[in-house]
C-alpha cells in the first residue's frame, strides 16, 4: 500500500515538472579522452616552448610572432586542419632590450625591478640622484617645479611590507565553492556598489591604471615630469598588498613583495612620457628611508626598449573537421599573448597549452566529432580582448549593429580558460539558465577529477565576453586560482616554475571532454536572448584590467 502511494506521488510530480532532457553521453569516448589526457599528456612540453623558449608574448612583438609560428607548426604536425592566422590592426608594440638598475650610493645594490610596458628607454646607462616627489594633485606641481631636472623620481610614499599571512593559495573548496554557486543581488545602481558580475570585476589598482579622473591626472603628471627634465620615475606597485582580501571570489590579494613586482603599463598610444620602472618594494622603501634621513641616493639606470609601429595582432586558429554536422562549430579558446614582465606562463600559456592539448587528444585518438572542434588562441587580450573581439566581429556580428552573419547560427558553444594553472573545478554559466541541466550531466562523470561547481553568474574580463556580447553561448571555466592573484598574474614571476603540472593535465582533459560533448549532442547549446545593438558592446578600454 505504502509503495503504491509513493508511486502515485512520483507520477504526479513527474507529470507536473517536465523532465530535463537526458544527454546521450559517449562514455567510451570520454574514457578514451581521460586515458590519453591523463596518461600521455604533452602539456609540459608545449608549455616549455611557449614560456622558456618563446615567452614573453607581448602582442605585436617579434617574440609573439615566433611563438605563433612554433605553435602553428605544432598544430600542423598534430594533424589539425585549416591552421592559419587571422590578423587585425594592433598599432604600437614594444620590446625590452636591456634593463639594469643599481643603487650606487650610499652602497652598491642591484635593484629588482622591471620597466612598465611601453615605457620609453633612458639615453644609455645614466647615473642620477634620486629624489622624492610624491605628487598627489596638480596643486603639488608648483612645489616641485624646477627641482627635478636630471633626477630619478620616487613617485610614491613607502609602503609597509607585511609578512605573508592570510589566504595566499585560492582553491575553490568549502565557502568559496558555495559562494560560486550563488548569485548575489546586484548593488543599487549609482551607489558604487559591486554588481552581479562582481566575480571577476576587479578594477585596476596599479599606478597609472586607474580610471577617469585618476587617469587624466596621471597623464598630466607624466607631462609635468617630462617638462621638468626628469630622467626616470620609480614606483613600487600598488598601494596595498591586501586589496580585496576577504572578498573571496573577487580576491585580488596581490603580494607585491619578496622580489615580485606587478609593473603595469604606460598608456600605449599617448605620447611617451619618461622612463618608468616598478621596483621591488623593499628596495624602493630603502631609498625612501635614506632620503628621509638626508642620506644622498644615487642610482645607475639603463633602460633600452624598442617600439614597433603599425603592427598586426593575430589569432591562431586550427580545427578538427566534424562529420555529419561539420558546418557547426564548437570552439575552445584562450589568449596567447602575455605581459612582458616574465614568460607569461600562468597568464596564459597554461590556458593556450590546455586548449591545444585538448585538440591533440581528440585528434590522436581518431575520434570523429559530429561538429567541427576549433581552437582559437587570441592576441591582444591584455589590451582589451582585442583578438577575440576582432574574431567575433569578423565571423559573428558587430556589437554595434547586431547584424548577424551566417556563422552566428553555426556556433554551438565557446569555452575559455584564463585563470592560471589551477585545475578546472566547474564552469561559470554566464547567467544562461538553460545550460544547467546539460552541464549537470556533463560533469557527473568528471567529479572524481574535481569538477563539481556549476556557477550561475556571469564573469567578465576575458575572451568569452566577446562571444557573450553578441549573444553566443560563451563560457569561462571555474578554476582553482592557486597563486594566480598573489604571485604570478601580471608579475615578473609568471614563469614555468609556477605551473602545477597535474592541474594542467586535468585542465586539458576536461576541456577536451566538454568540447567533445558539445560536438556530439543533437542540438547546439541553448542561448540567452540576443542583446540589443551596442548594449552588449561596452568596449573594455586599454587600461581596464584583463585577466
Ligand atoms: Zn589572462
Amino acid at each position: 500500500m505504502r509503495r503504491c502511494f509513493a508511486l502515485i506521488l512520483v507520477t504526479l510530480v513527474c507529470a507536473a515538472v517536465p523532465a530535463a532532457q537526458t544527454e546521450k553521453l559517449d562514455y567510451a569516448a570520454i574514457a578514451q579522452i581521460r586515458d590519453e589526457g591523463l596518461n600521455r599528456s604533452q602539456v609540459m612540453e608545449t608549455l616549455f616552448w611557449l614560456t622558456d623558449r618563446y615567452g614573453p608574448r607581448l602582442t605585436g612583438s617579434p617574440a609573439m610572432d615566433e611563438a605563433g609560428a612554433w605553435t602553428m607548426k605544432k598544430m600542423t604536425e598534430w594533424g589539425l586542419a585549416n591552421v592559419h592566422r587571422e590578423e587585425w590592426d594592433f598599432g604600437r608594440s614594444w620590446s625590452l632590450e636591456r634593463f639594469s638598475a643599481h643603487l650606487i650610493a650610499p652602497q652598491i645594490q642591484p635593484l629588482i625591478g622591471f620597466p612598465k610596458t611601453w615605457s620609453p628607454g633612458t639615453d644609455g646607462a645614466v647615473t642620477a640622484d634620486v629624489v622624492r616627489a610624491p605628487i598627489a594633485s596638480e596643486a603639488d606641481f608648483a612645489k616641485y617645479h624646477g627641482q627635478l631636472k636630471g633626477k630619478i623620481v620616487l613617485a610614491q610614499p613607502a609602503r609597509a611590507v607585511r609578512m605573508l599571512e592570510g589566504p595566499f593559495i585560492v582553491r575553490m573548496d568549502g565557502e568559496l565553492a558555495k559562494e560560486a554557486e550563488t548569485t548575489p543581488v546586484p548593488a543599487q545602481r549609482g551607489r558604487g556598489g559591486r554588481g552581479a558580475g562582481a566575480a571577476a570585476d576587479e578594477t585596476a589598482d596599479q599606478p597609472g591604471g586607474g580610471r577617469g579622473q585618476a587617469q587624466q591626472f596621471q597623464a598630466k603628471l607624466q607631462q609635468f615630469f617630462k617638462d621638468e627634465g626628469v630622467i626616470a620615475v620609480f614606483d613600487r606597485g600598488s598601494d596595498s598588498d591586501t586589496a580585496g582580501m576577504g572578498s573571496n571570489l573577487s580576491v585580488n590579494q596581490q603580494h607585491p613583495d619578496g622580489g615580485t613586482v606587478f609593473p603595469g603599463t604606460v598608456n600605449r598610444t599617448a605620447a611617451a612620457a619618461v622612463p618608468q620602472v616598478t621596483l621591488a618594494v623593499e628596495h624602493y622603501n630603502r631609498m625612501v628611508r635614506l632620503l628621509e634621513h638626508d642620506v644622498p641616493v644615487r642610482v645607475e639606470l639603463d633602460v633600452r626598449v624598442r617600439f614597433h609601429e603599425n603592427t598586426k595582432g593575430f589569432n591562431i586558429v586550427g580545427e578538427i573537421p566534424g562529420t555529419d554536422l561539420t558546418s557547426e562549430v564548437v570552439m575552445l579558446g584562450a589568449h596567447f599573448d602575455s605581459h612582458p614582465f616574465a614568460t607569461g606562463a600562468t597568464d596564459n600559456a597554461t590556458g593556450s597549452t590546455a586548449m591545444l592539448e585538448a585538440l591533440r587528444i581528440i585528434k590522436t585518438l581518431g575520434l570523429k566529432p559530429r561538429r567541427t572542434i576549433r581552437v582559437a588562441l587570441w592576441g591582444g587580450e591584455e589590451q582589451g580582448l582585442l583578438g577575440s573581439r576582432a574574431y567575433a566581429t569578423a565571423h559573428f556580428a558587430d556589437v554595434q549593429s547586431m547584424q548577424l552573419k551566417p556563422e552566428h547560427a553555426k556556433l554551438a558553444a565557446y569555452f575559455n580558460l584564463d585563470n592560471g594553472t589551477g585545475k578546472i573545478r566547474g564552469i561559470w554559466m554566464q547567467s544562461n539558465l538553460a545550460v544547467r541541466p546539460i552541464f549537470e550531466q556533463w560533469i557527473a562523470p568528471l567529479k572524481d577529477l574535481g569538477v563539481t561547481i556549476l556557477a550561475p553568474r556571469s564573469v567578465s574580463q576575458t575572451d568569452h565576453v566577446s562571444f557573450d556580447n553578441v549573444g553566443l553561448p560563451g563560457f569561462q571555466f571555474v578554476q582553482d586560482r592557486l597563486e594566480y592573484n598573489a604571485r604570478s598574474h601580471h608579475s615578473n614571476m609568471d614563469t614555468y616554475d609556477r605551473v602545477q603540472r597535474d592541474d594542467l593535465v586535468q585542465q586539458a582533459t576536461i576541456a577536451a571532454i566538454f568540447a567533445y560533448d558539445a560536438a556530439m549532442r543533437d542540438e547546439k547549446l541553448p542561448r540567452k536572448a540576443l542583446p540589443a545593438p551596442q548594449r552588449g558592446g561596452r568596449q573594455q578600454d586599454a587600461n581596464e584590467r584583463s585577466e
